[in-house]
């Protein structure tokens, strides 16, 4: 008998027998965690539409170890003849403006009418803070737990166009897993919306009403990037100032060259919070798109897209290799320090380095 109390001096009274204490630490975690599957069983599972599979070879991607990315490269080959068939919007505007808010909302009417969703973010910030503030996913709270879905923050390690090469290349996976919608986000504060507006076919640009900055504070390179300009916040007694704001915005285009596509960019109010306005805005997308198919546009941006990417990335790598290069990083920081007090110029630094990286 393993245990006294069993006996049948103790009536009523039954011990089981125990078990032995589990490890605390879930003995198959480091196994999971080490399974690195194959690039065809990526590729297969991307292709079935498996979000897990979608979400860690996205994390493939956006790793620095050579090895991830020979493998993220020789995966993106595969899925690339499965790619191109979405619809690719940016989203940009400052902080504030509601942006999260409205891809919640806008992002809701176009999974009602059938379609998958991917959103990503382009976050020039997160480098420096190591976070991202876009594409979180408890900002967007209605979509963060749809099936149909996928939300994947901005990438944080380098430089803007690496980020950038890597959410385009996103892109690229996410179409493979037949998410037919695609959402860009970015701040609309600097250099990102450039990033953006290299890699979809439509950009939004979201404002505000009684800012102040309808007219000497928009940012005329991202106006005039911008296929559609939606004034948020028109609700409650903002209603008058958000038409007054959309007229600004119409008349300031006025001023603008035609563009190339023959669009016309439209200036629209709605609410992303009270979901008013919503399904134009939609609408004016979808136009955009039909209009631009029909008159060739839409391939020939894709195709100069195409062309920017080949030569931004041709940069980046040679960049990289050269900053990445043992003797070069020997005598950098002294040369730096030579061109800061002036004991050589900057050409004379230049040049020696680039000889000094192309001599060995
Ligand atoms: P983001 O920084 O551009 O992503 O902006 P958020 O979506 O986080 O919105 C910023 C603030 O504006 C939040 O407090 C929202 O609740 C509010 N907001 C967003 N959209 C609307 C809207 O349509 N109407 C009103 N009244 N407030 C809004």
């Amino acid at each position: 008998m393993e245990h006294i109390e069993d006996s049948n001096e103790y009536k009523g009274l039954n011990v089981n027998k125990g078990i032995e204490q589990p490890p605390i630490v879930n003995p198959y975690l480091k196994t999971v965690r080490k399974k690195q599957y194959t690039v065809e069983e990526y590729a297969e599972g991307i292709l079935r539409g498996n979000i897990t599979f979608l979400s860690q070879a996205v994390t493939l991607l956006e790793s620095t170890q050579p090895h991830h990315q020979q493998l993220a490269q020789e995966l993106i080959e595969k899925c690339i003849p499965y790619s191109g068939k979405s619809v690719r919007i940016g989203i940009t505007g400052v902080p504030g403006a509601g942006k999260s808010t409205s891809i919640d909302t806008l992002g809701m009417h176009i999974i009602r009418e059938g379609h998958k969703l991917a959103v990503l973010a382009i976050d020039p910030s997160s480098e420096r803070s190591k976070g991202s503030i876009l594409g979180d996913k408890t900002r967007m709270e209605a979509l963060a737990v749809h099936p149909d879905v996928f939300i994947r923050p901005s990438p944080s390690a380098g430089s803007l166009g690496g980020v950038a090469r890597k959410t385009r290349e996103t892109v690229i996976l996410c179409e493979a897993a037949g998410y037919d919608t695609i959402f860009v986000e970015t701040v609309g504060v600097g250099q990102s919306e450039t990033a953006v507006h290299s890699m979809v076919d439509f950009f939004l640009l979201i404002q505000l009403a009684g800012t102040g900055d309808e007219l000497q504070g928009i940012k005329r390179g991202i106006m005039e990037m911008a296929d559609g300009i939606v004034v948020n916040k028109a609700d409650g007694n903002n209603i008058d100032k958000a038409k007054l704001a959309q007229q600004q915005y119409i008349n300031a285009l006025h001023l603008f060259p035609p563009a190339e596509s023959g669009w016309k960019p439209e200036v629209l109010t709605y609410s992303g919070y009270y979901n008013i306005g919503i399904p134009e805005i939609w609408d004016m997308i979808r136009r955009y798109i039909d209009f631009t198919k029909e008159n060739g546009y839409f391939e020939k941006k894709r195709a100069r897209q195409s062309f920017y990417w080949l030569h931004e990335t041709i940069l980046e790598e040679l960049k990289n290799h050269f900053y990445q290069d043992p003797d070069v990083r020997t005598i950098l920081k002294e040369k730096e320090r030579q061109v800061i007090d002036s004991e050589v110029t900057p050409f004379i630094a230049a040049k020696e380095l680039l000889d000094t990286y192309f001599n060995q």
